[in-house]
C-alpha cells in the first residue's frame, strides 16, 4: 500500500481530493514502476485539485504533473531499477494516474534521466514551471536573443515560471526586467537577479497597438491584455515566448507588433514537447539554475499539504515554487 491524492467526484457531481491509501494493483498501465521522492504544486495542479478548470479528464484520479523518483520495476530495456528519473507532462496527473502519490506507473518512453548534478529534489523544485521557464529561455536563444542585446522581461515574476526564468536570464548575463502585482518581492525578484521590478499594472490593463518599443525579449506567464501589451512593445524583430494564462487565456491584441515590428510570438507547451527539446531543457537547467537560487524560491510541504496549496497558487498567494515531500 502506498499514500496518494485521490480525487473523486462526489453524488452530488462536486470534486474531492484526499490523501488516500492504494494498492499497487490499483495503479494504471505502464511499463515502468517508480517509487516517488517528490513532486510538486504547478498552476496546473491546482486547477486540477480544486477542479476550477476541466484538468481531469477521467475520475479517480491520482494529480500530479510532475514527479522525480527512482525505478523500482521496469519492462523497458532503457530503464533498470536504481534508475533516477523525471516527468514532466504527457497528460500525467489528468488522463493517468499523476506524481503526488508515493508510487507511480508510467510508459518508459515518458521518463527522463535525472542529469547530474541534480536531486531528484532539486529537480521538482524545478519542476513543470522550471522546466518550462528553460523552454522559454531555449525559444528566445534560438531566436537569437543574446545578452547585451536589451532588457528582458519577464511577466508574473513572483510566480513558479517566472522566479525561474528571472535566475535564469539573469545568469546567462541578460538585463532582466521583472513584472509582479507583489510589490513586496522586490527584493526577492532583485536577489534572484532582476535588474528592475515593475508593477504588473503598468502591462495588465487595456493597451494600444503599439506602445514604446521597450524588450529585446519577454517570457510571459500571464497571457490576455498583459501578453497583448508585452507584444506591442517588444523592440524591432524581438521575440515573445508565451507559456502561461494567469491572467487570461484571451489575447486581445493587434498585428501591428508582428506585421510593423516584426515581432515574432512563440508558442510554449511543455506536455507534448519532443524528447530531445526535454533533454536539452533539463541539461540547461542542471548547468544554468544557480542552486542557492533555486533553494531560495522553494518552500517544502507535504502530501497533504498539497491540497491546500492548490487553492493558495490559484490566488496568487505563492512565492516561487513549491516542492512536495510524498514520503512526509
Ligand atoms: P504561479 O501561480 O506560480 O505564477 C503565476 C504568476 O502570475 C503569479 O505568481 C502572479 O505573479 C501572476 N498573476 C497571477 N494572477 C494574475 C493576474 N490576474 N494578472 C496578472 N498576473 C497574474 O504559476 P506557474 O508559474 O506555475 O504557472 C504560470 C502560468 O504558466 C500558468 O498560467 C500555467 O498554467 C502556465 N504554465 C504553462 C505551461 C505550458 O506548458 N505552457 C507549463 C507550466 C505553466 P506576480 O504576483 O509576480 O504578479
Amino acid at each position: 500500500m502506498f499514500q496518494a491524492i485521490v480525487i473523486r467526484k462526489t453524488e452530488s457531481g462536486g470534486h474531492d481530493a484526499q490523501v488516500t491509501a492504494l494498492d499497487e494493483a490499483q495503479l494504471p498501465e505502464g511499463d515502468v514502476t517508480v517509487r516517488v521522492e517528490y513532486s510538486t504544486v504547478n498552476y496546473k495542479d491546482g486547477l486540477a485539485i480544486t477542479g476550477k478548470a476541466p484538468v481531469i479528464r477521467k475520475y479517480p484520479m491520482v494529480p500530479g504533473i510532475d514527479l522525480a523518483g527512482t525505478v523500482e520495476a521496469s519492462g523497458d530495456p532503457e530503464w533498470k531499477p536504481g534508475d533516477h528519473v523525471v516527468l514532466n507532462g504527457w497528460g500525467v496527473g489528468e488522463g493517468h494516474f499523476g506524481g503526488l502519490a508515493q508510487r507511480a506507473r508510467v510508459k518508459g518512453g515518458w521518463l527522463v534521466p535525472l542529469p547530474a548534478p541534480l536531486t531528484t529534489r532539486r529537480a521538482m523544485a524545478i519542476g513543470t514551471a522550471g522546466y518550462t521557464a528553460m523552454l522559454c529561455v531555449l525559444a528566445l536563444e534560438k531566436h537569437g536573443v543574446r545578452p547585451g542585446d536589451g532588457e528582458v522581461l519577464v511577466t508574473g515574476a513572483s510566480g513558479g515560471v517566472g522566479s525561474v526564468a528571472v535566475a535564469l536570464l539573469s545568469k546567462l548575463g541578460h538585463r532582466v526586467i521583472a513584472s509582479t502585482g507583489r510589490a513586496a518581492e522586490s527584493d526577492y525578484l532583485r536577489s534572484l537577479g532582476a535588474a528592475e521590478v515593475i508593477d504588473r499594472a503598468q502591462l495588465s490593463a487595456p493597451g494600444k497597438p503599439l506602445g514604446k518599443e521597450r524588450w529585446a525579449g519577454a517570457v510571459d506567464s500571464v497571457g490576455s491584455h498583459t501578453l497583448a501589451n508585452v507584444c506591442a512593445t517588444t523592440r524591432y524583430r524581438g521575440a515573445v515566448a508565451a507559456c502561461g494564462l494567469a491572467q487570461g487565456m484571451d489575447l486581445p491584441a493587434s498585428v501591428a507588433p508582428f506585421i510593423l515590428r516584426a515581432v515574432t510570438l512563440y508558442g510554449i507547451d511543455s506536455v507534448m514537447a519532443p524528447r530531445p527539446l526535454r533533454l536539452e531543457a533539463w541539461s540547461r537547467l542542471a548547468r544554468d539554475l544557480d542552486p542557492a537560487k533555486l533553494e531560495a524560491m522553494t518552500q517544502e510541504i507535504t502530501l497533504a499539504g498539497a491540497i491546500p496549496a492548490a487553492a493558495d497558487i490559484l490566488a496568487g498567494k505563492v512565492r516561487g515554487r513549491l516542492v512536495v515531500n510524498v514520503a512526509r
